[in-house]
């Protein structure tokens, strides 16, 4: 069993296609997360649809937002916490503005993930450094691209990094995953986004060509990598997890 420990399959693009694109996706354990208002909302009516996972959260992109939509966001994931395996993502992007209101935000999910006793899923491009030295409960860092340095850090405090499917393309992260413990690595897609192939839109599907190119790196057997990123994805998400189908 493959894990997509990250992904938007709530996303409108896939209001089209999206029981061929979970119909794809079989033999894949999916985690899904609502990361706007619409999004959770989104993401929960799937959850009545298909065997899914969500994590719920407030993305650093929506920091123009006034306390209004996050106060609704942070009550609509309250209300839900038994439906959720994680809080995210949540987190601070140095190409977005305003890195005080992000950080304002941010905490106030980190505080709610402690109250709620959930891991959290956290989106850190370019405050990789700044995030690691604000949490202190178990964290996965999505689609972590950072320096090799932080990553030892991450996984030395017992966090886990995820490897999306940049990894097929980039060196840098083919360098993490070759110097970090498979123990702390675990997979992802963000699709719709990341998409491997030009002009395509990302899929869970994908997520089988990351596991692959992480045995390729490590020189160790497909089924033996699967079998670790499954046990990683359990012991993180605190849940036994089973395929994606249709209700
Ligand atoms: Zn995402």
């Amino acid at each position: 069993m493959y894990v997509d420990a990250h992904c938007h399959l709530e996303d409108k693009g896939f209001n089209k296609n999206r029981d061929e694109v979970v119909n794809r996706a079989r033999d894949i354990c999916v985690i899904t997360s609502g990361a706007t208002l619409g999004g959770i909302k989104r993401a929960l009516s799937l959850k009545k649809k298909y065997n899914i996972y969500l994590t719920l959260g407030y993305h650093p992109s929506k920091v123009k937002s006034d306390d209004k939509i996050v106060n609704n966001v942070y009550n609509l994931i309250k209300d839900n916490y038994k439906n959720i395996l994680a809080i995210g993502e949540i987190g601070m992007d140095i190409k977005r503005d305003n890195p005080e209101r992000q950080e304002e935000i941010f905490k106030k999910f980190l505080y709610l993930a402690k109250e709620l006793d959930k891991p959290i899923v956290v989106h850190a491009r370019g405050y990789e450094e700044k995030i690691f030295n604000l949490v202190d409960i178990p964290t996965m860092f999505h689609c972590y691209s950072g320096s090799l340095d932080l990553a030892k850090k991450i996984t030395k405090e017992g966090y886990y990094i995820s490897i999306s499917t940049l990894l097929l393309f980039s060196e840098h992260h083919k360098m993490i995953v070759d110097k970090i413990d498979i123990d702390y690595i675990l997979t992802e897609t963000d699709s719709p986004y990341l998409s491997p192939f030009k002009g395509e839109k990302n899929e869970p599907k994908n997520v089988k060509l990351v596991v692959k190119e992480i045995s390729k790196i490590k020189e160790m057997e497909l089924d033996e990598v699967k079998r670790i990123i499954y046990n990683n994805s359990v012991n993180f998400f605190r849940e036994k997890l089973t395929p994606i189908f249709t209700k």
